[in-house]
């Protein structure tokens, strides 16, 4: 059966930067916060960095009562989705009159619609990636009969879509990495790493802080300071060094002599 994806990539039209759609969301439209309920949200690590900081919670927190972990079909790799109120409704647990409660960090799905992206990449990156304008015959979205007119670039500036893509590039790199040709797929153990490298980057932290990690690698003191506070640079660095070297052997991190051998037993690897 059609996934509905393929029938995006099938029969959407590609909106280029310059296409232009009518859209406007406010307090005054009749149907203001009745799309936050019910809807699937994939949120990126940077999403979700986001989302607990605003909150003033762990990663850890966040991720037990706001998600729900799944596994993404084509790579089998982790992810989560934002968890919606158990109750008939199904509302966002952020949504309230006033709309949405954390606007300012809602998570990169929010910040694209009416828009969605649509991607044939496939691993090694091959493919194509457009917008789209998400409508369906049933809306109850009545913003699109709003008169205010954008182009697809002046939404996306407007809604600071492009900084969340900026913020996870090296994520979606990892996502499309050339492991994952010929469904090759990583291991329970691998599995384990990405999610929890990727999502509970608090926890991420207590293992190079509370861990015999630093005396492992090679880190500088000025990136092991600025690993201690700043949660940006801590995702950063755990996608494109410590996950990239974990799960691939990538040359991302600077073994100290003497420790390649202990480091690559606790990864699992066979040392020869
Ligand atoms: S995070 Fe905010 S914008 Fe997104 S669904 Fe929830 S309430 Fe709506
Ligand atoms: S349904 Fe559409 S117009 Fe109404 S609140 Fe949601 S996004 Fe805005």
């Amino acid at each position: 059966m059609e996934s509905f994806r393929e029938k995006i990539l099938r029969d959407s039209p590609r909106l280029s930067p310059e296409s232009k759609f009518r859209f406007a969301c406010n307090p005054e439209v009749p149907c203001f916060g009745k799309c936050c309920a019910n809807v699937n949200i994939f949120l990126t690590p940077y999403d979700v960095l986001r989302m607990k900081n605003v909150l003033g919670i762990t990663s850890a927190d966040f991720l037990e009562r706001y998600t729900i972990p799944l596994l993404l079909e084509e790579q089998q790799l982790p992810v989560v989705v934002l968890r919606m109120e158990d109750d008939d409704e199904q509302k966002c647990p952020f949504v309230s009159d006033g709309g949405c409660t954390i606007y300012d960090d809602r998570p990169w799905s929010c910040r694209m619609y009416p828009l969605g992206l649509a991607t044939s990449k496939i691993p090694g990156g091959e493919g194509e990636e457009f917008c789209f304008v998400v409508e369906e015959g049933d809306t109850i979205c009545q913003g699109f009969n709003e008169d205010r007119e954008w182009t697809v670039e002046e939404w996306l500036k407007d809604q600071d879509v492009n900084v969340f893509n900026r913020k996870s590039e090296s994520y979606m790199q990892l996502t499309l990495h050339p492991h994952f040709l010929e469904n090759k797929q990583l291991d329970e153990r691998q599995m384990q790493e990405f999610f929890k490298t990727c999502y509970d980057i608090d926890g991420f932290r207590r293992k190079l802080f509370e861990s015999s990690f630093f005396d492992r690698f090679d880190i500088s003191d000025d990136v092991k300071e600025q690993l201690k506070v700043d949660d940006e640079a801590l995702l950063e660095f755990a996608i494109t060094k410590w996950l990239r070297f974990a799960l691939f052997r990538e040359n991302t991190m600077v073994v100290k002599d003497g420790e390649l051998e202990r480091g690559a037993k606790a990864l699992g690897w066979k040392v020869e």
